[in-house]
């Protein structure tokens, strides 16, 4: 037995829940008027209930209002939904964001579909699914877009784009009497219903999973330089020396200080300083390879960690980013800065690797660097970092002293840099 649905009495109920909503997302706008998306969420669902109070008034009001106009103006709230979705992504609006509405109108102005009830729910039907396709089109994951919230919200509409596209072929093919497609028409309309409430859940969920995923951004990014600050760091190399992580199998810490950087604060001025650090992070940035990560230690001090098959090419990227930042004019007014970078390279294997042993290491061979004369490379490999693995803690909260023995290795890895 078929349960007859009230038309009139749903579309109202529909309307009622479209103003809550619409209420919500301009409450959500209000509180956060840099998204103009939660704005036009709230125009799409303000522009939906008008739409279908306009249909819900048939009989009251002249048919042109209530039918064409009505339902052209309800499926217009479908292109503000499609047109939110594009900006929160801050992507350009697109013309067919109106499809739903135009196919709608050009339908009705056919004088056959205008005549016949059942061919308006086909057109009807038709628009909806082209529109609930354009919506989890808007919606898809991309680069920097992966929250998991999209890929059910692109599956819930999909699931819409099919109901709405299978009711349309079925009226066109089982060609129902008007009593007939009242009814049917009314489970479509409760199911469409049901989707475009599910998917309100899940934009709920996107845009707290968005909000997540840009604190997180910001909590591991340095304000400065807008490289990876020492919590993204530590992140970072958690996942490059972690389980799983095989090939290659030594991983090499490159810990950069600017050298003489108090005496370019001091000469130039703390916002030459600032610029200074800024221009290295960006040349230091560019040469790290995608499977690294770079960040700032803190003050002038900057790590890369890079997975690498053997020594020569830690020292090669160390020695590209040397010479680059060397040979780049900075420029402080008229004065050119003379900047340049010391730097202490360190290499684990893998599987014994430990964040204290190679960052100490690293810091070991920098500060060799330093004593050789500053714009040098130093490296310690396995060996010297094995042999340093029983020295005494540091008590001089975070520089160590070189041991004869450093120094040694140190003047020794000059001579072979040089000799390159
Ligand atoms: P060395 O060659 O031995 O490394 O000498 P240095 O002068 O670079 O080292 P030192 O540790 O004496 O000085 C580091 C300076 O970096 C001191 C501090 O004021 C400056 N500094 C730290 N953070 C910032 C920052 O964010 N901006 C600017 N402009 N300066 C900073
Ligand atoms: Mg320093
Ligand atoms: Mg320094």
């Amino acid at each position: 037995m078929l349960i007859v649905l009230n038309m009139t009495t749903g579309l109202i109920i529909w309307c009622s829940e479209a103003i809550t909503l619409a209420a919500v997302f301009l409450l959500a706008w209000w509180h956060d008027r840099r998204s103009p998306a939660y704005l036009m969420w709230a125009l799409g669902f303000i522009v939906n209930a008008i739409g279908f109070a306009l249909v819900a008034a048939r009989g009251f009001i002249p048919d042109i209002l209530s039918v064409e106009i009505g339902n052209a103006i309800a499926l217009l709230g479908e292109s503000a939904w499609i047109a939110g979705f594009r900006w929160l992504d801050k992507r350009k609006l697109e013309w067919s964001a109106l499809l739903p509405p135009v196919i709608w109108l050009v339908g009705v102005s056919l004088p056959w579909v205008n005549d016949s009830f059942v061919n308006r729910i086909i057109v009807h039907d038709l628009a909806g699914a082209v529109g609930a396709t354009l919506l989890a089109c808007a919606v898809r994951p991309a680069e920097g877009r992966r929250e998991q919230a999209r890929g059910q919200l692109g599956f819930v509409f999909m699931a819409l784009a099919c109901l709405c596209f299978v009711s349309s072929v079925g009226m066109a093919l089982f060609a129902p009497t008007q009593e007939e497609a009242l009814i049917y028409r009314g489970y479509v309309a409760l199911g469409d219903a049901l989707f475009i409430t599910v998917a309100v859940a899940l934009m709920g969920k996107l845009l707290m999973e968005r909000a997540e995923r840009r604190w997180r951004a910001i909590s591991i990014t340095d304000t400065l330089t807008g490289v990876l600050n020492r919590r993204g760091l530590q992140d970072s190399y958690a996942i490059l020396a972690g389980e799983g992580q095989r090939q290659p199998q030594k991983l090499a810490a490159l810990l950069f200080d600017l050298d003489h950087f108090k005496t370019i604060n001091d000469r130039y001025g703390h916002q030459t300083g600032d610029l200074v650090l800024i221009e290295f992070a960006r040349i230091a940035h560019q040469f790290v390879p995608r499977g690294g990560a770079f960040g700032r230690m803190g003050g002038e001090e900057f790590v890369a960690f890079v997975p690498i098959d053997d020594q020569a090419q830690a020292e090669a990227l160390a020695e590209t980013i040397r010479a680059d930042f060397c040979r780049v004019p900075l420029l402080a007014g008229r004065s050119l800065v003379p900047a340049t970078v010391s730097i202490g390279v360190a290499i684990m294997p893998r599987d014994t690797v430990s964040w204290d042993r190679l960052v100490s290491s690293a810091d070991r061979a920098l500060y060799a660097a330093k004593r050789a004369g500053r714009n040098c490379i130093i490296v310690f490999d396995e060996m010297e970092i094995a042999k340093t693995v029983d020295a005494p803690p540091d008590t001089d909260g975070g520089e160590l002293v070189p041991t004869l023995d450093d120094q040694i290795h140190a003047l020794r890895r000059m001579g072979k840099l040089a000799g390159m």
